[in-house]
């Protein structure tokens, strides 16, 4: 068993496929490349749905591909690169294309794009699937267009057309309009019935579709496995998403393949990029079947390496290490048809990566449980969460996944889970996943666990009636920007930067600071707000009972990572400090912004993967490890062998002998007395 690389390959055919074609066994061999996956009518190239004739000259191109790739030892996949169509862009059906168009919640019809409930639709993607699967690929991908939302020029997406509303109408027992549909679906408060109408209108045809091209796709070539290319999860969430039995109906009896979406077309800030990469790809694996087989979208858009850089490639490969995949598509070059580009050196990027990626498949070590802090998530959450006044589809995305996106960042180690029957951990919970629990789930929880949460999740309980779980009356939202607190202060005799009433600020933070009224006599501030005047303003970071820690600030947007004002070395000790407090044995790195620290119990050992975000180097690295009995240290290295490393164990306290360089990683493991 090896990694998979399978490189996205844009050829127009009758245009550059002879010359890409004759280049391809030299590529395939100097990236090391394993599998070709044929776009077919993609993007710039696309002239809309297609017909028998169109589709002959692509699956012609994937037939000439395989036979060329099979020279290199390479096999060959297929990406019909479109489904319901991603977006107009000038284009129209065509004479005879009777399909349904997709319509938005303001009634704006797209030109191209269908509506997923067409069953014409339905008809030609699986005979296009079918016809596609005739040149026997190892992997037939669906493309990620396969979604209700992000369909250009609609307003976030459809499909409300005529005939949704008579479906929508058929299960409400009475006509809609579409205005009242929407505005029922959005209304704020309890969620009005058509929520769930929608979600399960819009869940059913995706599901049906996916079946329809599973069978077509196993009538032509039974070995050919159907994949699916996927968006961000919360995101799927708004469209009634649930990922066990789509992806069933796509992989039939055998494990189901995604591509994961990984956030960063372009390069960006690395630290930024890990939050984002936890509060989507991250979060998404945990949502995902046990036994799918992950192989990320290492993508590079507007492409050339003024877009990506070979650094940044090479640290996408190692932070996805974490998400367990059996190997990773790779889509660098343009998709007008020119095929790759030497020049941009990636291939030595991913010929030099690989061992290290082998390694760490062959290992297993990423396929283990994750240990650390458990941040709740579910893929139900928009049949409960409340929106806000002035309804749009995005009102439906939760903000469950916050706390990932922190404590990875603060070198804390954590894992998402979808299990509400845990018991004996440290549990984070954001937004508003309670409602999604219920009262006694979360009842349960709180009883069983420490728990850490944001003030939305604290506004979340007031409002369930359950503010008696963590000693709170009302919760009063103040922005960042209005001046009613301006800044946090260490409390109580707590020491945070090496000093007695250290300070962050609040202004201009990009997140909501949540005002508890607090039962006093359970709740202890370990910080407390205060404006100009030094003049107190309510209740900052406060553990109640010593059971519970709340981050007072919340209602982020969940497309983005935390602000980062949000994100301090402060706010870093802080959080460290409880959560060592409540799980001593737990490794929380410290002193270093930005490492993220993933921790895989063994038998007799604890595997430590540790992913540099951030543009220092990491120097002799000290782990707080409590009284856990370190006997030995091995590290695998991406800059070199693995071997055995020096340490030093002193109180509670581990410091390595080792040095991570910015956007590296090293997996860790250390010994532990039995
Ligand atoms: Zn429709």
């Amino acid at each position: 068993m090896s990694y998979l690389y399978s490189l996205r390959l844009a050829l127009d055919p009758g245009w550059t496929d002879e010359r890409g074609l004759a280049d391809l066994p030299r590529f395939i061999e100097a990236a090391r490349i394993d599998d070709v996956m044929v776009f077919a009518n993609v993007e710039e190239l696309n002239t809309g749905h297609t017909d028998d004739l169109e589709r002959a000259v692509y699956r012609d191109l994937a037939e000439r591909t395989a036979g060329v790739a099979a020279t290199a030892g390479a096999s060959m996949s297929l990406n019909p690169w479109h489904t319901v169509m991603h977006g107009d862009y000038g284009r129209k059906l065509r004479a005879g294309q009777d399909f349904r168009l997709m319509v938005d919640p303001d009634g704006r019809s797209a030109q191209l794009a269908v509506c997923p409930r067409d069953e014409h639709w339905r008809r030609y993607l699986a005979d296009l699937y079918a016809f596609y699967a005739a040149a026997r690929p190892r992997f037939i991908w669906v493309e990620d267009d396969f979604r209700y939302h992000n369909h250009w020029p609609l307003e976030w997406g459809g499909c409300f057309c005529e005939e949704h509303l008579a479906e929508f109408s058929r299960r409400a027992g009475r006509p809609l309009t579409r205005q009242e549909f929407v505005e029922g679906l959005l209304r704020p408060g309890e969620p009005h019935p058509f929520r769930t109408i929608w979600l399960e209108t819009a869940r059913e045809a995706l599901e049906t579709a996916a079946a329809a091209v599973a069978d077509a796709v196993r009538g032509v070539s039974a070995e050919t496995r159907v994949g699916l290319m996927t968006s961000v999860p919360l995101v799927h969430a708004a469209e009634g998403r649930r990922w066990e039995p789509l992806l069933r109906a796509f992989s039939g009896q055998r494990p189901p393949a995604v591509r994961v979406h990984l956030p960063a077309y372009a390069d960006r800030r690395p630290a930024d990029y890990l939050a984002l990469f936890h509060t989507v790809s991250d979060a998404h694996r945990a949502l995902l079947p046990a036994d799918a087989e992950v192989y990320p979208e290492l993508e590079n858009f507007p492409y050339s390496r003024f877009a990506k850089s070979r650094s940044f490639l090479r640290f996408q490969l190692l932070g996805a290490q974490v998400l367990a995949p059996d190997g990773m598509t790779i889509d660098l070059f343009d998709l007008n048809g020119n095929g790759p580009v030497w020049d941009e050196g990636y291939q030595d990027v991913l010929a030099g990566t690989r061992d290290y990626l082998d390694r760490g498949l062959a290992s297993g070590v990423f396929r283990r449980p994750r240990s650390g802090v458990a941040v709740l998530i579910s893929e139900d959450s928009a049949t409960f969460l409340h929106t806000a006044a002035g309804g749009s589809m995005t009102g439906l995305y939760p903000r469950e996944y916050l706390f990932g996106a922190l404590l990875g960042g603060y070198g804390i180690p954590f894992r998402y889970t979808t299990d509400t029957t845990i018991s004996g951990q440290v549990v984070a919970v954001s937004g508003q996943l309670f409602r999604t629990l219920g009262e006694d789930a979360t009842r349960r929880l709180f009883a069983t666990n420490r728990v850490v949460v944001d003030a939305e999740a604290v506004d979340t309980l007031v409002d369930m009636g359950l503010g008696d779980l963590v000693a709170a009356r009302s919760v009063r939202w103040q922005g960042s920007e209005d001046g009613v607190a301006t800044y946090e202060e260490a409390v109580g005799g707590v020491e945070l930067l090496d000093r007695a009433g250290a300070r962050a600020s609040v202004l201009l933070m990009g997140a909501g600071i949540g005002l508890v009224d607090y039962d006093a006599g359970r709740a202890r501030p370990l910080t407390r707000f205060f404006r100009q005047g030094h003049v107190d303003a309510g209740a900052g970071h406060v553990l109640v009972d010593d059971r519970v820690l709340v981050v007072p600030f919340g209602r982020m947007d969940p497309l983005e990572p935390p602000p980062v004002m949000l994100r301090t070395t402060l706010r870093q000790q802080l959080l460290q400090e409880v959560v060592s407090a409540w799980a001593p044995r737990l490794p929380l790195l410290v002193g270093a912004p930005d490492v993220a620290v993933y921790a895989y119990p063994g038998p007799e050992e604890l595997s430590l993967y540790l992913v540099n975000g951030s543009f220092d180097a990491l120097r002799a690295p000290r782990l707080v490890v409590g009284d856990l009995p370190v006997t030995a240290v091995e590290a695998d290295p991406s800059t070199g062998a693995p071997g055995a490393v020096g340490f030093t164990l002193a109180g509670d306290g581990l410091v390595l002998d080792l040095e991570l360089a910015p956007l590296e990683s090293v997996l860790v493991r250390l010994s532990i007395a039995g």
